[in-house]
């Protein structure tokens, strides 16, 4: 899995920094992800320098989650500060810079609001619970399905798996149940699946992971209506899209649909981890104390980091050039496509999420590790999706110099 140098013996003295880590990886690391064979020492921006001192010019930053690149000045000295005044006393007690995050956040996005947790997974699995609990607390305890997408990708917990419309992250993991699949941007489907026992329907305004796929038109809108006319609860999950990816805080506010709930997590702490649920008044009660919480949720340096994310974001107006942004990348994609018609496919995306669709047949492993070897990184989403995810600070000759990289690659393969 991991690149090993070899002539080089574990442990001897002719080992770089670089092969010893790499062996230390292969010893002792779960052997659960897939990484080339270098180690990333130290960021700047949109770039990363591994301990061999290349450089690579990173345009996925940390899947869609460096908000203002790697090591952003301000969010440094934010954590460093944070660090030696407080970083956790759990929930059992306020902290300041949560509170002043949720004001903000609540703020930027219109929700009333905020319960925070580590991840998307997590911001999801409230979700869900806040869906079932909400009906459960009406005595109607039978109302406990979500209507979810295939080809979706919602996280890796058994309820966040439970949404996940996709076969192969659940395979081996025996039943999990509670949710219905229906073909992404089908109405109609939707509407036939809904029931009685439906409390939710949960989705992407993009499915990021499943290639990046935008919904049709008018989709999101169609399920906000469906919902209302059944009394269902819509859930937008902006794990990947929300915190000014797509050009707006919230990739619903393009659509003109707002959620009853919504998931984030990744952009909002900017490379540290934190997630959040927010919500309306109206659910305020529906999970009281005990019900549902976690040890790190929303703890002091975490809550500093995304505070600061939001504050930079707000200040150094950064949403309308994410918009502007994407529109050159998107163009410059586009004449990928035109000038490889053989290999990409199309453009898709909004904003700072977009995929380069690679045709059936090309090997996109051998693409990606290519660009890794000529100092570009992108990762992959559904199959045959180049994804770029920079971080929204990101600057045009950057996009213009990763685009050049992956020209040079597919000229050299035509
Ligand atoms: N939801 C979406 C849309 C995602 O893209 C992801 C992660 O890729 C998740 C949920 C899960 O987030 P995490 O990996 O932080 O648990």
């Amino acid at each position: 899995m991991w690149g090993r140098p070899g002539s080089s013996k574990p442990g001897s003295l002719e080992m770089t920094q670089t092969a010893t880590l790499l062996e230390s990886a292969s010893m002792h690391l779960y052997q659960n992800y897939r990484q080339p064979g270098f180690v990333l020492e130290r960021g700047e921006g949109s770039w990363v320098y591994d301990t061999e001192g290349r450089k690579y010019l990173d345009l996925c930053s940390g899947i869609a989650t460096c908000t203002l690149g790697h090591c952003h000045p301000r969010l440094a000295q934010a954590i460093a500060e944070q660090a030696a005044r407080l970083m956790h006393v759990s929930n059992y007690f306020f902290n300041e810079p949560n509170l002043k995050l949720a004001q903000k956040l609540t703020q930027v996005t219109g929700y009333d609001r905020a319960l925070f947790c580590n991840s998307g997974t997590e911001a999801i699995e409230a979700s869900l619970k806040l869906a079932r609990r909400y009906f459960s607390a009406q005595g109607n305890a039978e109302r406990f399905r979500v209507i979810a997408f295939k080809n979706s990708f919602h996280g890796r917990t058994m309820g966040s798996l439970a949404v996940t419309g996709q076969e192969g992250y659940r395979e081996g993991f025996g039943p999990i149940t509670g949710a219905t699949h229906v073909p992404y941007g089908d109405i109609d489907a939707v509407t036939r699946a809904l029931g009685p026992d439906v409390a939710a329907i949960i989705v992407e305004s993009i499915q990021g992971e499943g290639g990046v796929l935008p919904a049709p038109e008018g989709f999101l809108s169609a399920l906000r209506r469906l919902c209302d006319k059944n009394g269902v609860l819509l859930i937008a999950d902006e794990v990947q899209t929300g915190i000014g990816r797509t050009g707006s805080w919230l990739s619903f506010e393009q659509f003109g649909v707002r959620a009853d709930v919504t998931a984030l997590a990744k952009g909002l702490g900017g490379g540290f981890p934190i997630g959040a649920m927010l919500c309306d008044e109206k659910f305020a009660n529906v999970l009281p104390p005990g019900s549902h919480g976690t040890t790190f949720g929303g703890n002091a340096l975490a809550s500093r980091a995304a505070l600061t994310v939001l504050e930079v974001l707000d200040e150094e107006n950064i949403l309308p050039q994410v918009v502007t942004k994407g529109q050159h990348l998107t163009q410059k994609l586009n004449e990928l496509v035109n000038r490889y018609p053989s290999q990409a496919e199309m453009a898709r995306g909004a904003g700072l999420l977009q995929a380069l669709l690679l045709r059936e047949g090309v090997d996109i492993r051998r693409i990606l590790e290519s660009a890794q070897n000529s100092g570009l990184l992108l990762t992959i989403a559904g199959g045959r999706g180049l994804r770029f995810s920079p971080a929204l600070t990101v600057s045009l000759a950057e996009l213009d110099e990763g685009v050049r990289l992956l020209d040079s690659i597919f000229k050299a393969n035509s």
